[in-house]
């Protein structure tokens, strides 16, 4: 049968196929030829050429990252209410132009709640809306949660895995790439002396590595892959983005070590859109936090304008201004300079971060463990060794309790090795442990946990007592081998909720 049928459908589809047979097809079928053979071909060569107006098409135009989602700051910060610690200087950035957007790690759903009776999971729905409501007092409406847990821990090894790590790190990297941010600020990844919460450093180490691989085509690369359907429901379509710079603030009660590190503002600067102190747009934003709060809030509520500024400025926090150490700049600019210096519009190419060589280690060593050897790693791995952190190292620890101290024993040799380990404590403070001699296979490293225990403080407690100094001196074959070091401040409360 001639397909003269087939061919008048096909020309609904193609209008360039002609609706009745071609003089020369209908000699041919009187010829006899076989005509069906080559008709396929002959529909490819109508269809497929380059229309003749090709060129004077209109192209598609493929869409755009959503702009309305590219931000100049992204604060990743641990609690709802942790803004607060930069919500004067955001409401500086947000007067001269500059877009913000902040990820929090947990919805904050543990500690007491100080306005209602709800507690858990239904105090984090609450204080979710509150940090929503923070932020848009300041014009911030792009506010995510990471989706970790709240972890009442010094330990950022600790919150990390109460976070889910690896999620949490794919839903920030995620939204680096959507918000495209020029800057990240968030809290300084370091064990110290003060709040030092795990879930603040957590949420400065998370930062950290969103910094080093949203730019990163092969990290998560179902997120950057292309939509293979027009509802797609996997691939994310994403772009990889290298932020410029990360700044870091920290949560140490001494300031010394980040002196000079990175620009300070002032808080007490009249905002030009607001007409008020930046101090008081974050004072503002900052009583959203009911749930934490309610009492200073009230107390708030019936004090004068003068009142409160002269409690608020008085406080140091407020009166100190604040302060920003830079991490990492991969566009220049100097180290106490603004932190918009030297970045400028459009994106810049991936950098993986340069990392520094683990030292040679003697033949047998011994080194403290847990997020101490982390936090070591860390800086090497992520090019920040110039990152300040104290030595030897220090925290705070809860009066009458026991500390443990993580150590690394090291045997790189071909035989066992004996290590004898012989522990210097302060006065009053005691060893829970019996033995201190133990044996590491050849080619092996093992952890030893010292536990010790800590004296209560007297009556009155001394308010901010002097960090005193434990030692670890380790022996091997008769030789000493190491010599650890670390300094610890008793506190009567230094568990953070
Ligand atoms: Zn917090």
């Amino acid at each position: 049968m001639y397909p003269s049928f087939e061919l008048s459908r096909l020309s609904q589809f193609c209008p360039s196929v002609p609706k009745t047979p071609p003089q020369h097809l209908s000699s041919k079928r009187r010829r006899g030829a076989n005509c069906l053979s080559w008709l396929p071909i002959l529909v490819f060569l109508i269809c497929s050429p380059i229309p003749k107006d090709a060129f004077a098409q209109t192209p598609v135009r493929i869409l755009q990252a959503d702009e309305r989602y590219k931000v100049d700051i992204l604060l990743v910060v641990a609690h709802p209410d942790d803004e607060g610690a930069a919500t004067p200087y955001l409401a500086r950035a947000i007067d001269e132009g500059k877009r913000v957007a902040v990820a929090y790690g947990t919805r904050g759903s543990s500690g007491a709640n100080e306005a209602g009776p709800e507690q858990a999971t239904a105090l984090g729905d609450i204080r979710e809306i509150e940090a929503r409501r923070a932020n848009a007092v300041l014009g911030i409406d792009k506010v995510w949660f990471l989706g970790g847990k709240d972890t009442a821990s010094q330990d950022v090894l600790q919150s990390l895995a109460n976070w889910d790590h690896g999620m949490a790190l794919e839903n920030l990297v995620r939204i680096v790439r959507l918000t495209r941010p020029e800057v990240i600020l968030t809290f300084l990844p370091g064990t110290f002396i003060g709040e030092d919460h795990g879930d603040h450093q957590a949420s400065g180490v998370l930062a950290t590595e969103a910094f080093d691989l949203a730019g990163d085509p092969t990290a998560f690369p179902e997120q950057v892959a292309a939509p293979l359907r027009r509802l797609e429901p996997y691939l994310e379509s994403l772009r990889p983005w290298q932020t410029k710079k990360i700044y870091y603030f920290p949560d140490a009660d001494k300031e010394e070590i980040f002196r000079d590190k990175g620009p300070k503002y002032s808080v007490k600067e009249i905002s030009k859109s607001a007409k008020q102190a930046y101090w008081r747009i974050a004072l503002e934003s900052f009583r959203r936090h009911e749930t934490q709060a309610k009492g200073f809030i009230d107390t708030l509520a019936n004090m004068d304008e003068a009142q409160i500024e002269k409690m608020v400025t008085s406080d140091s926090f407020w009166s100190s201004g604040i302060s920003f150490v830079l991490g990492k700049s991969l566009v220049g600019g100097s180290v106490t300079g603004d932190v918009f210096e030297g970045i400028t519009p459009g994106p810049i190419p991936f950098a993986r971060p340069e990392a520094t060589p683990t030292p040679a280690l003697p033949e047998v060593s011994i080194e403290l463990a847990g997020p101490w050897s982390y936090y070591s790693d860390f800086r090497r791995a992520h090019g920040l060794m110039q990152l300040p952190h104290p030595e030897p190292p220090e925290i705070a620890q809860q009066a009458g309790g026991t500390f443990v101290i993580p150590l690394w024993l090291r045997n790189p040799t071909a035989e066992s090795r004996e290590f004898t380990l012989s522990v210097n404590l302060p006065a009053g403070w005691t060893l829970q442990m019996s033995s201190l001699k133990f044996l590491v296979g050849a080619k092996q490293m093992g952890t030893v946990r010292l536990e010790v225990n800590l004296p209560a403080l007297g009556d009155p407690a001394p308010k901010n007592p002097e960090p005193q100094e434990i030692s670890v001196r380790a022996e091997s074959n008769g030789q000493t081998i190491g010599n650890v070091k670390i300094r610890v401040a008793l506190r009567k409360k230094a568990l953070p909720e």
